[in-house]
């Protein structure tokens, strides 16, 4: 993308504001190489991939909404234990992208930031970003299901390859015999409660939030914009395609995150850098 210019009044509103916010979708990793997720616990929606986790033989594999559930994986535990470790060994193969790394710079732009996402990957992470939350939860880590005890997702999958570990003391004992899933938000899940009210309380609160890379179709990323419009902010929207909330957007870029990003960063950080 060529450079981002921006109307006066635009320019004035991402000068003063204070408190951002941004919101961060699947479009975000799609130039990472993740393909594009789905709903809670992030789905592949793209399975005509070949080569990437999510594929391979269908049938034997079964369909990620099959898999994405706590039914799913209380009745075959070793299946989707196996789909999720290649799954994090996919995210764990990928790079952080331009739209990565033009998000972990707003930290410093801005007096307060949250970045809220709802992807699974730890990209953001990875790129530099630690004001934020993970709505869906990691791919990175796995978590007793009983005593919700975490570790990492790579030690885990090494101990055990081919059936979720159970859960034990660490240097012998008998555990809590609790066993290990992916530490992320499955279909019929709740959110987590604690990342859900810190990303409501901020959208409430800020003048600025961007939704990047998301279809804005699902809750909560619809009331979370819904939450921003109601408090007045300015509202910058990142997406190919046009979502419901496109009509409200102060700024609306139609084009991929990864391009369109380092640009809309540029420009705030150039028009921020000005005096008066
Ligand atoms: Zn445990």
């Amino acid at each position: 993308m060529e450079e981002l210019r921006l109307d006066a009044q635009l320019a004035a509103r991402l000068r003063r504001a204070t408190r951002a916010v941004a919101l961060s979708g699947a479009g975000v990793s799609k130039e990472s190489g993740l393909g594009t997720f789905r709903g809670a616990g992030g789905l592949w929606e793209d399975r005509r991939q070949t080569g990437s986790a999510a594929t391979g033989d269908r049938r034997s594999r079964g369909r990620p909404e099959e898999l994405a559930t706590p039914e799913a994986f209380y009745r075959t535990p070793g299946k989707v234990w196996r789909w999720y470790a290649a799954r994090y060994a996919t995210a764990a193969a990928a790079a952080p992208n331009p739209a990565h790394h033009a998000l972990a710079r707003w930290e410093s732009l801005f007096p307060s930031f949250l970045l809220v996402t709802q992807n699974v990957d730890d990209l953001h992470q990875r790129a530099g970003s630690r004001r934020l939350v993970a709505l869906h939860g990691t791919l990175a880590e796995a978590v007793c299901d009983s005593c919700g005890r975490r570790r990492p997702m790579g030690e885990a999958v090494a101990a055990s390859p081919a059936e979720p570990p159970e859960c034990s003391v660490p240097g012998g004992g008998t555990g809590c015999r609790g066993r290990f899933r992916p530490a992320v938000v499955w279909f019929g899940e709740s959110l987590p409660a604690a990342a859900l009210e810190t990303a409501s309380r901020a959208a409430a609160a800020c003048d600025l939030l961007l939704a990047a890379g998301t279809s804005a179709l699902v809750y909560p990323a619809a009331g979370l914009i819904e939450t921003a419009l109601r408090a007045g902010a300015c509202v910058v929207e990142i997406n190919p395609e046009p979502t419901p909330f496109s009509r409200f957007a102060h700024l609306r870029l139609a084009a991929p995150a990864g391009t369109a990003l380092p640009a809309l960063t540029e420009a705030i950080a150039s028009c921020r850098s000005m005096t008066g």
